[in-house]
């Protein structure tokens, strides 16, 4: 087996890199799993990384209204019936338990619909929870993102009861937990900046594939597994069908003056930012469905974003510290009801050509538990053929 890597690093969209500025190990965007997404954990054990997640004893979400000030946080229940929304005190504040049940809608969703079609808009709990939610799990607004891709995910997790969401955060950095472990188990099967330039089909399968000057002629036992984003799978072979269009994701990354030496995260609402994080003396916020940033410089997105995390962690009037602004232009395919309908399967045309990535039909969004999925259906694929 051998791994094409068109990078001079792994990790794709899911990596850590040192920052000159920040003089800092930072990652490429903050990223969230939670205990039940089952297929990443059960890939950590497989890679020999299960230590390097971490998060709170038990499930909790702590969020701040940036308007008001107001915090709360979101302690769901042991069992699968969210007996919590019951008790005002456990809510989050202004709610009502009617409202939590309009959720339940997402499961009935039709295939055209979005988000905000099938939740109630007006209500506090829309903007307090489910919106930045949603937004930060599909990577687009309430308006466009397909609800029947986050029904899967509440169902898997918030469904399953508070051992199924227990936040996780890449402790190290991204890098370190999901992907140099599996690099080292590889070893010397990775090629690094060995970019797939051309693939070449015949009569029911793929036959040669083109490294820059190098060309690989495929044997009859040799498959192929297409791993790479949506657009250039769609560059690389004719006739494949890919969801069109992305989103972007913006992260701000800040160096704090005092080591706050715990890990944390805050999710944040009604502001521009939706979920900060705090490793060591670096605090990263996310901007999820950015598009709207990406031609802004990075200063001005600084200027925007530090006040509000200023006020988070409560540090006053402190002036704008060193910053690095990482932009994700094609963080995520844009997971409208339409894209969500346009995802290929694993198999193609092509008898020994696979197809994998979080772009491909795995029935979840565009997270790391579906490109795990995927990578399992296609290894499983090439395996029983
Ligand atoms: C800023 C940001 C925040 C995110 N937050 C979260 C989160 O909180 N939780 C979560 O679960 N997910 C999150 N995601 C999504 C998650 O990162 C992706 O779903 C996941 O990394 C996708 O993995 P993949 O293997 O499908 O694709 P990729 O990571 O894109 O891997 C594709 C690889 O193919 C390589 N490649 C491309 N073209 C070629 C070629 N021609 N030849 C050879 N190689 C090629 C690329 O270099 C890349 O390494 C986030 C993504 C971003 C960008």
């Amino acid at each position: 087996m051998t791994v094409h890597e068109a990078a001079g690093h792994g990790g794709g969209r899911c990596r850590s890199f040192h920052d000159g500025i920040l003089e800092r190990r930072i990652d490429n965007g903050n990223h969230l799993v939670l205990s039940g997404n089952h297929a990443v954990l059960g890939y950590l054990r497989e890679i020999g990384g299960e230590d390097g997640l971490t998060g709170p004893e038990t499930a909790e979400f702590p969020f701040l209204e940036l308007g008001s000030g107001l915090r709360w946080t979101v302690r769901p229940g042991a069992g699968p019936i969210p007996w919590w929304i019951l008790f005002p005190g456990r809510r989050v504040p202004g709610t009502r338990t009617a409202e939590y049940l309009r959720v339940l809608g997402l499961a009935r969703a039709p295939a055209d619909a979005t988000v905000a079609s099938c939740l109630d808009r007006g209500g506090l709990l829309f903007k307090r929870f489910w919106e930045p939610l949603a937004v930060s799990i599909l990577n687009a607004s309430a308006e466009e993102g397909a609800a029947s891709l986050l029904w899967p995910v509440l169902k898997e997790t918030f469904g399953r009861g508070r051992a199924a969401c227990r936040p996780l955060i890449a402790e190290k950095g991204l890098s370190e937990c999901f992907v140099d472990p599996a690099l080292r188990l590889l070893g010397n099967r990775v090629r690094f900046n060995s970019r797939l330039r051309a693939l070449a089909v015949g009569p029911g399968r793929a036959v040669s594939l083109e490294f820059g000057g190098n060309t690989v002629e495929l044997g009859t036992g040799d498959r192929v597994i297409l791993a790479v984003p949506p657009a250039a799978a769609a560059g690389l072979v004719e006739g494949i069908v890919t969801p069109r269009g992305s989103r972007a994701i913006v992260n701000g990354h800040f160096r704090l003056d005092a080591g706050r030496q715990t890990l944390s995260f805050l999710g944040l609402a009604g502001g521009l930012s939706q979920w900060l994080f705090v490793r060591h003396d670096v605090v990263s916020v996310t901007v999820s469905a950015a598009d709207d940033l990406m031609d802004d410089p990075a200063d001005d997105i600084a200027r925007r974003l530090w006040p509000e995390v200023a006020f988070a962690l409560e540090l006053g009037d402190a002036p704008l510290p060193p910053f690095r602004i990482v932009k994700e232009r094609r963080a995520t395919f844009a997971q409208t009801p339409a894209n969500a309908r346009a995802r290929p399967g694993v198999r193609t045309p092509w008898n020994n050509l696979y197809l994998a990535g979080d772009w491909t039909d795995t029935r979840l969004p565009a997270t790391i538990e579906g490109a795990v999925r995927s990578g399992w259906t296609a290894a499983d694929a090439v395996l029983n053929s």
